[in-house]
């Protein structure tokens, strides 16, 4: 069996200040902390998850905010250059507007056919609004319909919101080795290239389907604040998972045992151009240890750390959800 995957799952970068932090992706971007847990494999550092409504696979950035005092990161090859989401054709004016209005330099640009607002949150992280289907309106499914719900208390309208992602660009340094596991192993194929930028869609489409390629001389970048961890795609069941480990030892790579990551079961693998790439199933999801109406409000642990919750609650930097009124 050849595993298929539609795209995204979820992105995760490197933080400085965690207060700073959800400031920018709750109360400017407008997504819902769904999930507020520690790195499994760091418990002395926050896990935050940033989504939809709901927490929907494929509309999840994700941070370990290292805070102030972390290493700064160095962009470079091997890095995801910049995440894009998805908005509504008529909601680029409202975003810009938000964007700059809050003192955040957007710079406004045409690509394939479609407007995309590039800007970079606190940190110098590389974010992109694609105003999706501009270009191939409804006439090709596998633009792929927004999979998003909605956050009705978030601090943008529903309209407005973003729609779960579109796709990343990643740098490399030579785009071949990269190229290849994306056609070869994840399933994509070449849709275009435009001065460098080679687009890379699943077949299997569906929203977050599209991995740009650039290739960039500035050199191996150092992972720190500041710089993306890891890309994740999606993967059915954890039963496809032995697929998936298969389908990259035969292309040479060496993908992890399957992880539980309690929210998901996860294999990664580093791609030759330096990209660390992530499995990820779909289920069981984040309401798995919280209710849906009550995501992310209170620090939640993996079983096998609760012993522990008094120390690692201790040495975490408190930070308020803007949302969240603090006289409740
Ligand atoms: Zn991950």
């Amino acid at each position: 069996m050849t595993p298929e995957t539609p795209g995204l799952h979820h992105v995760t970068a490197i933080a400085g200040d965690p207060q700073r932090n959800v400031d920018f992706y709750v109360d400017t971007l407008g997504l819902r902390l769904v999930k507020k847990t520690v790195n499994h494999d760091d418990p002395g550092t926050y896990h935050l998850y940033f989504g939809d409504g709901e927490g929907t696979p494929g509309t999840n950035i994700t941070f370990f905010p290292w805070t102030d005092e972390g290493r700064p990161g160095q962009f470079g090859t091997g890095q995801t250059e910049t995440t894009a989401y998805r908005i509504p054709p008529k909601s680029v004016d409202y975003w810009r507007d938000r964007l700059e209005s809050r003192d955040v330099a957007v710079d406004v640009a045409d690509r394939f056919g479609e407007t995309v607002l590039r800007f970079e949150d606190p940190d110098g992280i590389g974010l992109e609004l694609v105003a999706a289907g501009e270009a191939q309106r409804a006439s090709d499914s596998a633009s792929g319909e927004s999979n998003a719900t909605p956050w009705t208390e978030g601090p943008v309208p529903a309209e407005h919101q973003l729609r779960g992602f579109y796709g990343v660009t990643l740098a490399v340094d030579s785009i071949e080795a990269t190229a290849a596991v994306l056609t070869d192993v994840l399933g994509y194929e070449l849709e275009d290239e435009v001065d460098g930028r080679r687009r890379y869609r699943s077949a299997a489409g569906g929203p977050g389907s599209i991995v740009d390629l650039v290739e960039t001389d500035v050199g191996r970048g150092r992972m720190g604040v500041g710089t993306v961890h890891h890309v994740a795609f999606t993967v059915k069941n954890v039963e496809e998972q032995e697929a998936w480990r298969e389908a990259f030892a035969d292309h040479g790579l060496s993908p992890t045992e399957v992880i539980d990551r309690k929210y998901f079961q996860s294999i990664y693998v580093r791609e030759p151009g330096g990209v660390l790439f992530e499995m990820a199933t779909t289920g069981p999801g984040f309401a798995v240890d919280e209710d849906p109406a009550e995501l992310g409000t209170e620090l939640v642990l993996p079983e096998h750390l609760e012993d522990e919750r008094e120390r690692i609650e201790a040495q975490l930097p408190p930070f308020d959800d803007p949302t969240v009124d603090a006289s409740d």
